[in-house]
């Protein structure tokens, strides 16, 4: 960054945060009411150079309602204050799937369950961080499944089944995305086709690091190489039995891509809170929404004191028509089931940072994607027709 601009920004910064103190202020004279004005009408312009968008796979209201009681009656989540709804249902199916889900989010397009960032027709269509790189943004990609499982694979690669692991994991090599961390690091070194995908990234560029040879934390980002590093060999393990990079992994991701100076893009997935509705565990869906939600919570306090990012948490579906139950307390949920599988329920959307209000109200999936790409200020497309 330009010293000039470096100035410039501070000068920004430092008056903005005067107006906002005067905003708290209790006794407001004429003269401070124009002041207030100009601040909301600079708060309404102003676009986010960074987002950073969170999953929690299978987070209905139910487990989001879980955790927070299980958490002592309060979840980092309530401190993003613009909630919407979105209906999650896929092109071809009211109960969708993650790879339906998450392509909704990535392309804007509703599609089949399976899907992933392909259209109904299997067409390829272009994922939010494909176009986020041809505009020079950084971007990024952090998980608690595998790399290549159906979240985190639909915004980076192209393919008509998402079990096909190994393809997907080859599309990886296609892209120049900046950072990507989870597990799965056999669909890169001990594949069918021989091919060694963490050799490739090597010799791509990358910085490569995976948890057979180096802890995530002990490891330096060097700013002049894009990063990958596998968590483990297959699906990390649940978090109560000692996976804990989630925060860490996000924060270290986060502040690499910041450093690269044109704003980014990150995906973050919190993906076994899902794996607990389909396992019909309530202790499972709770540690892993705590866990999800203390990465919330470092993900917030890096956003806020940024002043320049929009946070947004969602998750594609619930799972397992999860409910609590009449005989529960605070200390003691007794919940059950209605399903080994996805529920077609609405579900909420949480934003916080510039341009927050527009994830106000009811909408399809598909819209987070278009209010993602107005919240960055590209030129508007128009919305794919959502097959019903
Ligand atoms: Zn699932």
């Amino acid at each position: 960054m330009k010293p000039l601009m470096f100035f410039t920004l501070f000068l920004f910064c430092f008056s903005s945060c005067n107006t906002s103190k005067k905003v708290e202020s209790q006794v407001i004279t004429k003269a401070e009411t124009s002041v207030i004005s100009m601040k909301t009408d600079s708060k309404e312009v102003k676009k986010p150079k960074n987002i950073i968008f969170m999953i929690g796979d299978g987070m209905g209201l139910s487990q989001i309602t879980a955790g927070m009681y299980a958490n002592g009656d309060k979840l980092h989540l309530e401190r993003m204050k613009t909630i919407g709804l979105h209906k999650s249902h896929a092109a071809t199916a009211l109960v969708t799937d993650s790879a339906a889900g998450a392509t909704a989010f990535a392309c804007g397009q509703k599609t089949y369950n399976g899907a992933i960032a392909v259209n109904v027709d299997t067409i390829s269509i272009p994922t939010i961080l494909e176009e986020a790189e041809t505009k020079n943004l950084a971007t990024g990609l952090v998980s608690t499944s595998t790399i290549v499982h159906a979240t985190p694979a639909s915004y980076i690669a192209h393919n008509k089944y998402r079990r096909n692991y190994e393809e997907i994991a080859a599309d990886f090599l296609k892209t120049e995305i900046d950072v990507f961390i989870g597990g799965g690091a056999k669909y890169f070194n001990n594949r069918e086709d021989g091919r060694d995908l963490l050799e490739e990234l090597r010799l791509k560029g990358y910085q490569v690091g995976d948890y057979f040879n180096n802890e995530l934390d002990t490891i330096q980002i060097r700013e002049d190489k894009n990063f990958a590093y596998l968590t483990s060999l297959d699906d990390p393990i649940p978090a109560a039995q000692g996976r804990d990079y989630l925060k860490n992994a996000s924060l270290k991701a986060i502040k690499a891509l910041d450093k690269k100076d044109n704003g980014f893009f990150i995906m973050i997935e919190g993906s076994q809170i899902d794996w607990g509705g389909h396992a019909n565990d309530a202790d499972y869906i709770i540690s892993e929404m705590i866990d999800f939600d203390n990465t919330l919570g470092a993900v917030l306090d890096w956003a806020e004191q940024d002043g320049e990012t929009l946070v947004v948490v969602t998750a594609d579906h619930e799972t397992g028509g999860f409910a609590i139950q009449k005989e529960s307390t605070r200390d003691n949920l007794v919940t059950a089931f209605t399903s080994d599988y996805h529920t077609a329920e609405m579900i909420c959307v949480f934003a916080h940072g510039p341009q927050e209000e527009l994830f106000k109200g009811i909408y399809d999936n598909t819209e987070i994607y278009y209010k993602m790409r107005e919240a960055y200020g590209w030129p508007k497309i128009a919305a794919k027709a959502n097959m019903r």
